[in-house]
């Protein structure tokens, strides 16, 4: 299906008169608001007014391309009219019903999701979903359900992830944020996972990442005692810590160990899923399918808090005669269910999900590779659909990875010249949203490519 570019083109600025609190947004943040993963006295935030498509502005009338689409949750981009008036129209009927009672919103977005998990009717074995506010929370769920359903306790999840802040999820990640949050939760083992850039396993092909990475993987869970292992945590496609595409085999070297040892495989797909790269869930990109799945960001853009867990007819089964041991006041909160089923929809009818295949495959994807081929600071690009990294070094040769100064250097120039990028490690990430017209994400890779001078500039 084609991209119909006339629906979410939206250029003009709104039309809503100022905040009268704008004249005190910025003084009231840095008085009263506590932000995430901060230095608080080091922050700096850039007051935002105003955002349409995929831009935004502050109230000077600067504007952004978002590259990032905010924290790569913004899949449909800002203000979309039918997302807005999906809100509108579920606030007039109802605004809040508590998880006992059904509610038709709730219903038609669990019917669709599991419709998507199951591939449109392709095949599946995706029964109910388990609503959350958003992705830690569905993680959060996904272990006690995959907990409740083996009578294990271990759950192994790899280094280089990222899967919440809350105490069970940031436990789970394997970055640096964990560390300030250790001791966790017990009973979480780590495992590497392939990166046949920096292969942790002296590979020499993605095959033979594969087959090392699968190895290191059983060995761990032999290690760990394989009755004791309840499920396995794997993002399909790296997201925070590199955008990591797995190599050919993997997922499904993974689903044949959960089989082999009665695991349950837990794919997170709170930022690869909706669109992102480019299916419904990234995991439909190869064989094999995961037996829960986590989801937040892009299932509603995150318009109104929403994440969850697509469960399977097995593991939703075994819950038919006893407690589910977990529950939210505002799992399946009607707007944030009004507006998933408002997003899908919108999908559907915009052709959302091969204009993100074809930005991957005719615009971003080419216009990095090219360059990665002129930039001596760009180590490596690699992605699928509009999830890139551009990794940045210091030496292609040594692959050492550049400081956080240039990285810093680079973000600072692509904003100076209007595209707000986001950046990971020694990364920068290209994940505009997946229905960003193709002369704006253009426009936004030149200036990428402009400020990437400034990283070669600090080589010498
Ligand atoms: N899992 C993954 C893969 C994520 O990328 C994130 C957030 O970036 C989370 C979980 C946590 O989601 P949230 O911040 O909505 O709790």
């Amino acid at each position: 299906m084609s991209y119909d570019r006339s629906v979410t083109r939206l250029d003009e600025h709104t039309s809503a008169a100022p905040s009268p609190l704008l004249e005190h947004a910025y003084a009231n943040d840095r008085a009263r608001v506590f932000h995430s993963w901060s230095v608080q006295g080091a922050l700096d935030p850039t007051v935002i007014v105003g955002a349409s498509g995929s831009t935004f502005w502050d109230p000077e009338g600067n504007e952004w391309i978002d590259f990032s689409s905010m924290l790569v949750n913004m899949n449909l981009g800002h203000q979309h009219p039918k997302m807005i008036q999906a809100i509108k129209d579920q606030a007039d009927v109802l605004c809040m019903v508590a998880p006992p009672f059904a509610n038709d919103q709730r219903s038609e977005a669990g019917r669709l999701i599991v419709e998507k998990a199951n591939r449109d009717g392709a095949g599946g074995h995706f029964e109910k979903v388990f609503f959350t506010n958003a992705g830690a929370e569905a993680v959060e769920n996904a272990v006690r359900l995959a907990k409740g359903y083996t009578g294990r306790m271990k759950v192994l999840s790899a280094y280089r992830s990222y899967h919440g802040g809350t105490a069970l999820s940031v436990g789970l990640t394997g970055e640096p944020r964990r560390l300030e949050n250790e001791p966790s939760v017990p009973g979480l083992v780590k495992f590497w996972g392939p990166y046949p850039y920096r292969s942790a396993f002296h590979s020499s092909s993605p095959e033979e990442e594969t087959e090392r990475a699968l190895q290191h993987l059983r060995d761990t869970i032999v290690m760990e005692g394989t009755d004791k292992v309840a499920a396995i945590i794997i993002e399909p496609v790296v997201g925070t810590n590199g955008i990591l595409v797995p190599p050919p085999g993997y997922l499904e070297g993974v689903r044949s160990l959960c089989d082999e040892f009665g695991i349950v495989w837990i794919a997170d797909e709170v930022m690869a899923g909706f669109g992102r790269a480019g299916q419904w869930f990234a995991w439909q990109n190869w064989g094999a399918q995961p037996d829960l799945i986590c989801f937040a960001k892009g299932v509603n853009s995150g318009y109104v808090p929403l994440g969850g867990v697509v469960i399977s007819s097995e593991i939703a089964h075994a819950y038919d005669n006893r407690m589910f041991p977990g529950g939210l006041t505002y799992s399946g909160h009607p707007l944030g269910c009004a507006t998933a089923v408002a997003s899908i929809a919108i999908f559907e009818e915009e052709g959302v999900l091969a204009h993100a295949r074809h930005l991957g495959d005719d615009i971003v994807g080419p216009a990095l590779r090219d360059m990665a081929e002129r930039h001596r600071s760009v180590g490596e690009v690699r992605g699928l659909g509009v999830f890139w990294a551009v990794e940045l070094v210091t030496d292609p040769a040594t692959r050492e990875p550049a400081p956080p100064a240039t990285v810093g250097a680079v973000v600072a120039e692509c904003k100076r010249n209007g595209m707000w990028p986001l950046s990971a490690g020694n990364r920068i990430h290209v994940v505009p949203p997946c229905n960003t017209p193709d002369d704006v994400a253009r426009d936004g890779l030149a200036i990428l490519d402009a400020a990437l001078s400034v990283a070669d500039d600090a080589m010498s």
